[in-house]
């Protein structure tokens, strides 16, 4: 008797941007609603898990930091044995799953396995959180360039900090909320001003949003006296005065809006 060959189902990793689910990409938003199986993240919004069709089997595999609900090789695990038995899955993640997101890992593993993966980009949070606190992550005259890295690392972190102080660019990093202080002492122990402007954003791109600015020294003050819990992304660098700048003319022009309709106000009541 001959067995029935399964055709392995497709695993498709879906980038979902940093949380409001009008960053999603056209094609995150169709693979979401055109799925059957669902494995996502912490980080996956709650607005965009509010779009998830009801038809949709869901499976939360976590991983808020010392807080997996499954290891990744577990994770791993999951997807190979779902696509296996046949089933399409809808692997979403927050941000770019190629951005610290371990996508390539799971694209390699699942391939070596000969399970077809498609990876849909999304806006990593570098770029979504920084633009909606108003910090461009380049600008002419203050930062020329943007390195992008983590403070997360399985054994002790490898930093080049030397390197990474000195470059004059803007400087974004994921994961390192409980390395503020060795992330500002490093910096400044390798040369970079203890004055150059930082910014904390806290649940960038959803309604929770909380941005914070001050100086490199005072990182740590920053954290501890808001509160700032994670998902948070650190921003160093000249390119923070923007927003500070924006905040500046945005109370600006509320005040002369204030006092035109104040003074319009007195027009008609003259
Ligand atoms: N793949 C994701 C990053 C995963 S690493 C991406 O491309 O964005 C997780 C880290 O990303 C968090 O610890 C935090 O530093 C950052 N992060 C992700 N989403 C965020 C958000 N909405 N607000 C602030 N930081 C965020």
């Amino acid at each position: 008797m001959k067995t029935k060959l399964i055709q392995p189902g497709v695993v498709t990793l879906v980038g979902s941007g940093p949380g409001d689910p009008d960053l999603l990409t056209v094609k995150a938003a169709r693979a979401i609603q055109q799925a059957t199986l669902i494995v996502f993240d912490n980080l996956v919004s709650e607005e965009i898990r509010a779009l998830f069709p009801d038809t949709a089997t869901q499976f939360y595999v976590g991983k808020a930091k010392g807080n997996h609900c499954l290891t990744q090789d577990e994770i791993n695990q999951l997807l190979i044995d779902y696509a296996k038995s046949g089933v399409d899955v809808c692997r979403v993640k927050g941000g770019d799953a190629f951005v610290f997101g371990r996508g390539g890992e799971e694209m390699l593993l699942l391939a070596k396995k000969g399970i077809h993966v498609e990876v849909i980009p999304g806006i990593t949070a570098a770029s979504g959180c920084s633009t909606y606190a108003n910090i461009p992550l380049t600008h002419r005259g203050l930062a020329q360039g943007c390195t992008f890295i983590t403070a997360h690392a399985d054994k002790e972190l490898t930093a080049n900090w030397s390197a990474l102080a000195t470059l004059n660019q803007t400087l974004v990093i994921y994961m390192g909320l409980s390395k503020t202080e060795m992330i500002s002492d490093s910096l400044i122990h390798h040369g970079m001003d203890s004055n150059t402007p930082v910014a904390l954003i806290e649940n960038g791109c959803t309604r929770k949003q909380r941005v914070f600015t001050g100086r490199l020294v005072e990182l740590t003050q920053l954290k501890n006296q808001n509160q700032i819990q994670s998902p948070a992304l650190i921003v160093i660098g000249e390119v923070v005065t923007v927003a500070n700048q924006m905040h500046w003319l945005e109370q600006l022009s509320e005040r002369s809006s204030s006092t035109d309709a104040a003074q319009q106000q007195m027009k008609l009541s003259a």
